[in-house]
């Protein structure tokens, strides 16, 4: 027996330094390249154009298709929930989005996650492992393959915004961009693809050297301390000083503009004394800020009442800062991320 890897998990150049070890011809690996990624043929036996050698030494050391679609659900609005089962029996959830611009991903990072943000659900469990390149890459992948089966257009943004911590994955986060990016490939945009992180500084300064125009989200949620100490423990490892100046680093390198996420809790980030802390932190920063209903997936907070709500965007807005307020999406099939994986894992559905 020899061994096998999901293929998902190479970028091109890493295929053919691996096929051409193997004895074959490096254009080998560009052939099942567009095969798996252009015309959404997972089985090496349809690849038509492989010979029959080169077929039996991808079929005995490579993997591919082992994403299983456990469960779908699709929202009155159009939003799909995946619940995808890993090759180990773990879960990890998927949702997709369709917006006026086109069809979004939002991708899971890790199963479960070690930040233990208090008001998040993906936290409400440990981190159990890093998900591999592969895993990431079919997520999109195969999302992307039903809606071609449905005749619908293609995915064409990606968000790191699912379960789990994108620079707890460093290395596998990268190079899942570089392959979801890549001309060869799904072809996705690197201006339309966003990372979502909670603060990880050296991550944040390390990134600022990738290559690709990629988006950096930061989940703020709080202006001061005292509140991110409270409710985000990663603010213990890196104070909110350390994290604007890495994301001012951050900038100085890519020029890239930042945005700033920020839930939006009943009585505890939405009063007139955090929207004046928060214009304070970034004003002199070249950034959105995006309010987000918080989902209350957690009983502990509530989110804010639409009045405060609009008292805190107003704020923001007389003092020239860039904000949106995100639209709900997916609300009645508990869209945000980390519930569904929680009530497969208490077997409620
Ligand atoms: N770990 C990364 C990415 C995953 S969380 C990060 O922290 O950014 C993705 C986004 O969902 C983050 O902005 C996160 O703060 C937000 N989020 C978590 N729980 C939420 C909730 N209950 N309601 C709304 N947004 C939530």
């Amino acid at each position: 027996m020899s061994f096998t890897s999901n293929i998902y998990n190479y970028t091109l150049e890493e295929l053919e330094d691996i096929v051409v070890r193997g004895g074959l011809k490096k254009f080998r690996a560009t052939q099942v390249f567009e095969w798996l990624y252009r015309h959404g043929v997972d089985d090496f036996e349809m690849m038509n154009n492989i010979g029959k050698e080169s077929k039996k030494y991808f079929k005995d050391n490579f993997a591919c298709n082992i994403l299983k679609i456990e469960k779908e659900q699709i929202s009155i609005d159009g939003t799909r929930k995946y619940l995808f089962e890993l090759y180990d029996g773990r879960f990890v959830e998927t949702v997709l989005m369709k917006h006026d611009y086109g069809y979004s991903v939002c991708v899971s990072s890790q199963v479960g996650c070690n930040m233990g943000c208090s008001f998040c659900a993906s936290g409400m469990n440990k981190k159990e492992r890093n998900l591999e390149v592969g895993e990431m890459v079919l997520q999109v992948k195969t999302i992307n393959d039903i809606l071609k089966r449905e005749g619908e257009e293609r995915v064409s943004h990606v968000v790191i915004m699912g379960i789990g911590e994108p620079f707890d994955n460093y290395d596998n986060v990268i190079k899942f961009i570089k392959i979801i990016n890549f001309s060869k490939g799904l072809e996705i945009g690197s201006r339309h693809i966003t990372l979502s992180t909670c603060g990880l500084v050296p991550k944040i300064k390390e990134f600022a050297f990738f290559p690709l125009q990629v988006n950096l989200a930061i989940s703020l949620h709080f202006p001061n301390n005292e509140l991110r100490d409270k409710y985000m423990p990663i603010n213990k490892a890196y104070k909110i000083e350390e994290l604007i100046e890495a994301l001012k680093f951050y900038f100085d390198i890519t020029n890239r503009r930042i945005t700033f996420e920020y839930i939006l809790l009943d009585g505890i980030n939405d009063t007139k004394e955090c929207a004046y802390q928060l214009i304070d932190l970034v004003k002199d920063m070249n950034c959105y800020i995006n309010l987000i209903p918080m989902n209350e997936a957690n009983k502990i907070f509530r989110r804010s009442s639409e009045e405060n709500t609009k008292i805190f965007y107003e704020t923001l807005i007389k003092h020239s800062l860039n904000v949106t307020r995100r639209k709900e999406q997916g609300h009645d099939i508990d869209a945000a991320c980390g519930q569904l994986r929680i009530k497969r894992m208490e077997k409620n559905i």
